[in-house]
């Protein structure tokens, strides 16, 4: 899940604590870090799920992430992954999550984009 202040994951899905382990980083991407978060919480902890939630308006407004994305494409020649299309995010990471072997459940994986708008939680993938 991305980490905007504007989201509270908790109210969102209705969850109550020690309902769900949360992980959550700029852009909601799943890397590394994030499948061995997952490989520690499935393995050792006995979760069976996972969603993936990112959402509308990520970091738009902001003159300063503008010029993050500049700098980037300057440095890497490729367009963050995170900015602005996360439908598109979504997608590739619930397909890095499915495709991850050292996690024995891989069944129930959920994408999903949250509108700060209106509140509506759509299915992706
Ligand atoms: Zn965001």
């Amino acid at each position: 899940m991305c980490m905007d202040a504007r989201i509270d994951p908790i109210r969102i899905l209705g969850l109550r604590p020690g309902d769900a382990h949360i992980l959550r980083n700029p852009g909601a991407l799943v890397g590394d870090q994030e499948l061995r978060a997952l490989a520690i919480s499935q393995r050792k902890m006995g979760t069976t799920e996972v969603m993936v939630i990112h959402h509308t308006d990520c970091g738009a407004a902001s003159l300063d992430e503008d010029e993050l994305i500049a700098e980037i494409e300057a440095d890497t020649g490729e367009s963050p992954a995170w900015q602005r299309r996360p439908y598109e995010t979504v997608a590739e990471s619930v397909g890095r999550v499915r495709e991850c072997d050292a996690l024995p459940h891989r069944d129930k994986v959920r994408g999903f984009v949250f509108h700060v708008e209106d509140g509506r939680l759509v299915e992706v993938a």
